[in-house]
């Protein structure tokens, strides 16, 4: 890599992070135990409004943990969009249930909860105290929103949909550290439980690591699950229990982290602001979905016109330019691990996926860093256009 290379989404650690680390080999606390876990679990819980934390080995082991909590079991189904990373997924799986995949409202890629009310009206029905889903038999055991791109929406109506229909909600607000709904509403308050991912990709990072907050009883459980299910120190265990453990390493990365929060919102924020305005009248683009409150965890475009070279193309010519830009997410129902999943009318999310670009957005990203990425990329959109709508030879036909 060279020194000019402008990476995606890099990890910003530093001179804190070092002192925290460092803190850990002084004291020997490197493993599972030690005070940067309960200091990271309680910046957490105040980060998102919940009244405690579980920290995890990462988001993935923390969804399967709530998941687990809230009863989802073999068979089960899982409401979820599509349109997510595959790890949402993959902890409905671990659970041996599958999800029911459901479309996103193509304003915002979130959960379309007007087909989730629909499909739950259409094709379920209440048992006893279950819900089924009245075609397979299966029990359909909770509704999995995913915060995409660090927004949060309508969190009063997803759980007044989620009463409704007697189900719990689990969030996978992977992403969304730092974020709130529009009406101001923090994170915590929008599900049974949510759970956070600090891979190194995200806002704030823990080198790997997750957090699970919001109803302490649950949270109670997430614990005792995540932590082999041990009753007493004598080695007794009353479930098949988990080591999903965060370590004091990790935490102490992740207490550094989350003390940067602010600032770490703020500039992905203006990063978006910035390509925003930078792209907003280029033809054949368009601009990421903006929710008010949302933490802006990634920037990038919509590359809508069909004379343009393909998000593939593009990143791998931008790549050449010493800018890594990526495609997005290839939603879950053309996987084939979940290709037997039973999925809804996907055709927003279809239209969607394999149109979208992300540009560089690490919070280490300068001005003039961004500048070089808006102006390797603009004359590559431009050409493409301008190509195909030279004056044609007069009594042909434009081209398509
Ligand atoms: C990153 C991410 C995950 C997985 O988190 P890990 O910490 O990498 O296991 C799950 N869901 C979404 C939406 C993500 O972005």
């Amino acid at each position: 890599m060279s020194e000019d290379f402008i990476p995606l989404a890099a990890p910003n650690v530093g001179a804190r992070e070092a002192a925290n680390l460092q803190a850990c080999i002084d004291t020997t606390f490197v493993s599972s135990v030690g005070p940067f876990t309960t200091e990271f679990e309680r910046r957490v819980a105040q980060a998102t409004g919940s009244e405690g934390a579980v920290a995890t080995s990462a988001g993935t082991t923390g969804l399967h943990a709530a998941l687990l909590a809230l009863g989802v079991g073999r068979d089960d189904l899982v409401i979820m969009p599509s349109f997510t990373f595959v790890a949402s997924a993959a902890a409905v799986a671990h659970c041996g249930a599958d999800p029911w995949l459901m479309d996103i409202d193509p304003a915002t890629w979130l959960l379309d909860l007007d087909q989730v009310e629909r499909e739950l009206g259409r094709e379920t029905e209440r048992r006893g105290d279950h819900r089924v889903h009245v075609q397979s038999g299966r029990r359909v055991a909770a509704i999995m929103p995913i915060y995409t791109l660090g927004a949060l929406l309508d969190l009063e109506r997803q759980k007044a949909l989620a009463a409704r229909f007697g189900l719990p909600i689990v969030a996978d607000a992977a992403a969304a550290l730092g974020a709130h709904s529009p009406a101001g509403e923090d994170l915590a308050g929008g599900a049974d439980l949510s759970v956070i991912s600090f891979n190194g990709n995200k806002i704030a990072t823990a080198g790997g690591g997750g957090a699970v907050v919001g109803d302490p009883a649950l949270l109670a459980e997430v614990r005792h699950l995540t932590t082999t299910a041990r009753t007493s120190s004598d080695y007794t265990f009353d479930r098949v229990g988990y080591n999903y453990r965060i370590t004091n390493l990790q935490a102490a990365v992740g207490c550094a982290q989350v003390e940067r929060l602010d600032a770490f919102v703020a500039t992905k924020r203006r990063i978006r602001t910035r390509y925003d305005a930078a792209f907003a009248d280029t033809p054949g683009v368009r601009l990421f979905p903006n929710v008010e409150g949302s933490n802006c965890w990634f920037s990038g475009l919509i590359v809508d016109d069909p004379r343009l070279p393909t998000p593939a193309e593009l990143s791998s010519r931008l790549r050449e330019t010493g800018v890594e830009a990526r495609t997005f997410w290839k939603p879950v129902h053309l996987q084939a691990p979940y290709a037997h999943a039973p999925a809804a009318d996907v055709r927003v999310t279809d239209a969607l996926w394999n149109k979208v670009l992300t540009l560089p957005c690490s919070t280490a990203l300068t001005d003039a860093a961004q500048d070089r990425v808006i102006a390797a990329l603009t004359p590559m959109l431009a050409e493409a256009l301008c190509a195909t709508t030279r004056p044609t030879p007069e009594g042909s036909p434009p081209l398509p």
